[in-house]
Parts: structure tokens; C-alpha cells; sequence
């Protein structure tokens, strides 16, 4: 019987019975065995954590753990470094009350520019619409 009696064994992330026991590396922080799952999981994490990339505002290259993604509203794709994401939320915090085009104070009801119409800051109603009328123009 020495095969049930042996303790079976359970993945330490997600308490499945272990067949084949993967040993967790040191530096991920977590207990042996994982499971092939978790374990492959885990190496693709760490494999991210050493990508490096680089911000799309200043160029500066970093890992992808340590870039920021932008927020919603800023409507950009990519990652961002600690200092331009800090820039830009407080460019976007100064300039979100007023139109991006004709200056007028904005109210509760504002529009984001789309990004290839290279407008900062948000667009009252009646500029919106402008811009948008002249790129569907063309
Ligand atoms: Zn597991
Ligand atoms: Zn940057
Ligand atoms: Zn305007």
C-alpha cells in the first residue's frame, strides 16, 4: 500500500492536489508545491515583471512594473513613467475646467478631444463639434 500512504500533496496558491510538485523559486515569495498552473503563472509573471519598456511620453526606459498606466479619461495607450504621470494628472487637473480650444469655463458637461485632433485639456460643447465636423470632412 505504499502508494496511498503516501500525504498527498496540495498547491500552496490554490489548494489543488499536487501530482506533479513544481518547486516555487525563491524570489515569488511563496511556499512549495504548485501546481503546473500556478507554476507556469508564476513564471510568466516574472518573466512580465522583467519586461522593460518605455514610457510613450519621455522615452525613458523602465520595468513594466514600475511604469503607470494612464488614466481613463487621459485617453492614451501605453505606460507612463512615475514623472510624466504626475505631470499629466496635474496638467489635466489645471486644464480640465477650461475648453482646451476657446478658453470658456466648463461646466459639469465636457468633451475629451479625440487623440489624433492633438487638443489638450477637454472641449466645450460648440468646439467639440467643430472639430469634429472639419476631421469628418476631410
Ligand atoms: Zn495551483
Ligand atoms: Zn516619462
Ligand atoms: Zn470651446
Amino acid at each position: 500500500m505504499g502508494i496511498f500512504s503516501r500525504k498527498p500533496a496540495y498547491c500552496t496558491i490554490c489548494n489543488k492536489q499536487v501530482i506533479h510538485k513544481n518547486k516555487a523559486k525563491r524570489e515569488w515569495d511563496v511556499k512549495s508545491p504548485l501546481c503546473s498552473d500556478c507554476y507556469l503563472n508564476k513564471m510568466q509573471e516574472s518573466y512580465d515583471a522583467s519586461i522593460i519598456k518605455k514610457c510613450i511620453n519621455c522615452g525613458v526606459k523602465s520595468k513594466v512594473t514600475d511604469l503607470w498606466e494612464p488614466r481613463l479619461q487621459w485617453d492614451m495607450v501605453g505606460l507612463l513613467c512615475k514623472k510624466c504621470f504626475d505631470e499629466k494628472e496635474l496638467d489635466f487637473s489645471k486644464e480640465k475646467n477650461f475648453c482646451g480650444v476657446c478658453g470658456t469655463k466648463l461646466g459639469f458637461i465636457r468633451y475629451n478631444p479625440k487623440n489624433n485632433w492633438k487638443i489638450k485639456g477637454q472641449l466645450c460643447k460648440n468646439c467639440w463639434d467643430a472639430q469634429k465636423a472639419q476631421i469628418d470632412r476631410k
